[in-house]
């Protein structure tokens, strides 16, 4: 049942308030009789509304703005450095940290290794004691941060602010979203990684214009993060856009999920490397690998294509026709404005994005593949703790 709004006077002023800023947001400055324009709301709403946001520190008073006739208006503008947010991207073996403020501006980023198969009691005790090391070398206070945003790798259920399963970090039902809170003092939302990248994407990146498109992260998994109609899709238990799971070969390598021939296993980076490796165990050798190199790294393997090397070019093509399939079928599906690739992709994107179009071209239905743009992110490895950071920010706009 739609939540029961009339004659809630508080409930409609936080709308209006959320609205208001939003408003400001999007346009950057603004009048209050523009605003007032804008919003329909009357001058008097208007200016008592945007009084409170300037006493609390949302808002401020800029310089003047163009006449168009008579006295020049007081122009608003959000406030820099009033309130601040914090996000955090749990990956296998590191922590990211980003503070930003309302505006989005970044205050500071900050990662932290640790080795892989970490304890959630250690990445909380982790994340409450870089949090406050930062902040008191800062000099920020805690009473001006609005919330924390946490992206994890996994599946999660937000109904309970739990994680139910992140795999590559061994973790089960863990009630993070609680215990963060507690430990920093602050109210505390847990969001899929991918979920994370597309949000910063929409927020800050190449996407803040399309209500339609798909984030895909390319790591040691592979999973995207899905807007729709300007806003977030999930599915119904919170589990859209486990992509890395499509099968794309029948019969093919055994997944961890316990199905066969998933997209993971053919194009994610920690699989891409193995098949580099093992042609090189079997004594594969080039101008770039000379013989007797040992395992390679995943950015000794970049480098090497980039430097013409054919085993890992072909590895890395493949991929990128993998990947492709699973873009087809996401244009057939959801006919998105844009697919933004990011996370590894972004270290060899310039060597595969004409295979993956190609494919992306002949598996897709021609008109909303002709419509579509392919992009890559300009965050590479930071998208999820810049979009963990814009969770929090989101809310005060009513997102
Ligand atoms: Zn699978």
């Amino acid at each position: 049942m739609a939540k029961k709004i009339t004659g809630n006077n508080q409930y409609l002023k936080e709308l209006n308030k959320a609205a208001v800023l939003d408003l400001i947001r999007q346009k950057k400055t603004l009048s209050r009789k523009e605003l007032a324009d804008l919003t329909g709301l009357s001058p008097t709403a208007c200016g008592s509304i945007t009084r409170e946001l300037i006493k609390d520190g949302f808002l401020y008073e800029t310089g003047q703005g163009e006449s168009t006739g008579g006295r020049k208006p007081v122009m608003l503008e959000l406030k820099p450095n009033s309130y601040y947010a914090v996000g955090f991207d749990i990956g296998m073996n590191e922590l990211k940290m980003v503070i930003a403020d309302i505006t989005a501006s970044i205050l500071l980023q900050r990662n932290f290794e640790y080795s892989p198969g970490i304890s959630a009691e250690k990445v909380i005790a982790l994340i409450r004691d870089k949090f406050f090391e930062t902040i008191d070398s800062e000099k920020l206070s805690t009473d001006k941060f609005i919330g924390c945003g946490l992206s994890i790798p996994g599946i999660l259920d937000r109904n309970t602010n739990k994680i139910i399963i992140a795999p590559n970090l061994s973790w089960n039902e863990v009630d993070l979203g609680t215990e963060v809170s507690e430990a920093l003092g602050m109210p505390a939302f847990i969001e899929n990684e991918a979920m994370c990248s597309a949000i910063c994407e929409h927020w800050i990146g190449k996407c803040s214009n399309i209500e339609n498109f798909i984030c895909i992260n390319i790591e040691s998994g592979i999973g995207a993060g899905i807007f729709i109609g300007d806003s977030i899709y999930r599915g119904y238990t919170g589990s859209a856009g486990e992509i890395g799971h499509l099968i794309v070969r029948e019969n093919g390598r055994p997944c961890g999920c316990g199905n066969r021939g998933c997209l993971e296993t053919y194009a994610s980076i920690r699989h891409m490397l193995e098949d580099i490796n093992e042609r090189i165990r079997k004594g594969y050798s080039s101008d770039a690998i000379k013989p007797g190199t040992g395992a390679l790294t995943w950015s000794q393997a970049v480098d090497a294509a980039y430097n013409g090397d054919e085993l890992c070019n072909e590895v890395l093509r493949k991929g990128a026709v993998y990947i492709g399939y699973a873009v087809a079928f996401l244009v057939n599906t959801l006919n998105p404005e844009a697919i933004v690739l990011g996370k590894c992709f972004t270290d060899y994107a310039p060597l595969v994005m004409d295979t993956l179009v190609e494919t992306v071209n002949e598996k897709s239905l021609k008109y909303p593949v002709s419509k579509v743009r392919m992009l890559t992110s300009e965050f590479g490895m930071n998208s999820s703790a810049l979009g963990a950071a814009m969770i929090p920010i989101r809310k005060i706009f009513g997102k």
